[in-house]
C-alpha cells in the first residue's frame, strides 16, 4: 500500500528505525522536566531555525494539533475579535472554533478558483488579527507569499495568524509576513499524528503578554512561559519532538526541499495534462497548492479512479466536504518517493485516465 494522502500521510521510511533509537536512547520514557528532554527540545528548536529558517526571534512551541492552536490563538491573542479570511473548509472550521471562544469572530469567505481579491477587503476596519489558511488542504489552494505580505501592510496593526499545516517543512515561509504559523506533523513532515508546531513572532508574544491570559492549560503565556526553560506546560508527545529532529536532520535546508516540491508540482501538472477523465480543480498556477493537488472529474470517474487505485495498492485521498464526490487529493509531501509517483502515473497512463 501507498499512501497519497493529504493528511494523516505517508510517513519517512526510517520512522521505524528512529523510534527504535528513541527506545534504545531511552526517550520513550524521559521526563519532561530532566535535563534530557530540555537538551532534546533546544536542539530542535535549533534545527527548525537553521532548517527551515524560522528567525532567531521568533518562538518555537510544540503542542498538540493545529485544532488546538486554533482555540490558543483564540483564547491567548484575541480580545475581542479576530478576521478569517478563507475559501474552504479548514479557514471556515478554524473560523467557527474562534466563534465559539470568541463571539464577535468576523469572517470573510472568497471563491477558491481565484485568488484572495485584496480589493474587496475593507483595510480602514482594523482587526486584532487576521486569520489564513496558507494552504487549504480541503481544496488544494495556497495563499501566496505576496498577498500575505500585502495584507501585513496593509493591515498593520493586525496580527497575521497562518495556519500550514499541509505546507509546514515542505515549503519557504515568509516569516517575517506572519506572526503566529502553525502546523502539525502528520501532512507535510511526514510523521505520525499527535503534534504541532506553533511559531511566534516577537510582536504576537507581546500582544499575549499584554492580554495576560492565564485560564488555561494552554494558555500562550504558559506555554511561552515553560518554554523559556526548553519546556513544556505539560508532559508532551516527547516521542514526536525526537522525530521531528530526525526528520529535520534528514531533510537539510528547506530551500532544497521546497525546490524539489516546486519540481513534482510541475511535472504532477504537465502529467496531469496528458488525461482525459482529471483535470486540476484549480486552473489558476498561482492559486494552486504546491502540496495538495486535487483533481477534478464526473463523480463516476473520480470513484472509479479512487477505486481502481486501491485495488492497485494506491490510496488517493477523497474529495473534502461539498467536494467528496467530484474531486479527489494526492499529496506532494517530501516523504512521496520519486519512484511511488512514477508507479501510480504509470497505472493511470495504463489505465486510459
Ligand atoms: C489537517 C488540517 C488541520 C487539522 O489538523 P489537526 O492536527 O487534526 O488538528 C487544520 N488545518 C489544516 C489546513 C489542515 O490541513
Amino acid at each position: 500500500m501507498i499512501s497519497f494522502y493529504p493528511g494523516p500521510s505517508r510517513v519517512h521510511n526510517e520512522v521505524p528505525k528512529w523510534v527504535f533509537k528513541a527506545h534504545l536512547q531511552g526517550y520513550l520514557s524521559t521526563n519532561h522536566r530532566s535535563e534530557k528532554f530540555r537538551q532534546l527540545v533546544s536542539k530542535t528548536q535549533k534545527l527548525l531555525r537553521k532548517n527551515l529558517k524560522v528567525p532567531a526571534d521568533y518562538g518555537c512551541f510544540f503542542v498538540s494539533s493545529a485544532t488546538e492552536c486554533w482555540e490558543i490563538i483564540a483564547q491567548s491573542l484575541i480580545r475581542e475579535s479576530s478576521l478569517h479570511i478563507y475559501n474552504g473548509a479548514f479557514g471556515e472550521k478554524w473560523f467557527n472554533y474562534s466563534q465559539k471562544i470568541k463571539p464577535k469572530a468576523t469572517a470573510f469567505s472568497f471563491d477558491f478558483r481565484q485568488p484572495l481579491p485584496l480589493e474587496d477587503l475593507q483595510f480602514d476596519l482594523s482587526p486584532e488579527l487576521i486569520a489564513l489558511t496558507q494552504n487549504e488542504t480541503s481544496n488544494g489552494t495556497q495563499i501566496q507569499a505576496a498577498t500575505i505580505e500585502s495584507l501585513n501592510s496593509r493591515y498593520a496593526d493586525a496580527l497575521i495568524a497562518l495556519d500550514v499545516t499541509s505546507s509546514l517543512g515542505g515549503l519557504q515561509m515568509p516569516w517575517e509576513y506572519g506572526d503566529i504559523w502553525f502546523g502539525s506533523v502528520q501532512k507535510c513532515l511526514g510523521l505520525p499524528a499527535g503534534m504541532a508546531i506553533l511559531i511566534c513572532s516577537p510582536r504576537a508574544l507581546e500582544v499575549s503578554g499584554s492580554i495576560n491570559e492565564h485560564n488555561h492549560y494552554n494558555s500562550l503565556n504558559n506555554i511561552a512561559f515553560h518554554m523559556s526553560n526548553h519546556q513544556t506546560t505539560h508532559t508532551p508527545n516527547v516521542l514526536n519532538i525526537y522525530l521531528l529532529k530526525k526528520v529535520l536532520q534528514k531533510s537539510g535546508s528547506i530551500k532544497k526541499v521546497h525546490k524539489r516540491i516546486e519540481k513534482r508540482f510541475t511535472q504532477w501538472m504537465k502529467f496531469i495534462s496528458s488525461l482525459n477523465l482529471i483535470k486540476p480543480l484549480i486552473a489558476e498556477n498561482e492559486v494552486q497548492s504546491r502540496t495538495v493537488i486535487t483533481l477534478e472529474g464526473a463523480k463516476d470517474d473520480i470513484s472509479m479512479i479512487m477505486q481502481e487505485s486501491a485495488d492497485q495498492g494506491f490510496i488517493l485521498g477523497m474529495g473534502y466536504g461539498i467536494l467528496k464526490e467530484t474531486t479527489l487529493r494526492i499529496a506532494n509531501f517530501p516523504a512521496m518517493e520519486k519512484d511511488e509517483i512514477q508507479s501510480l502515473q504509470k497505472f493511470w497512463k495504463h489505465q486510459g485516465y
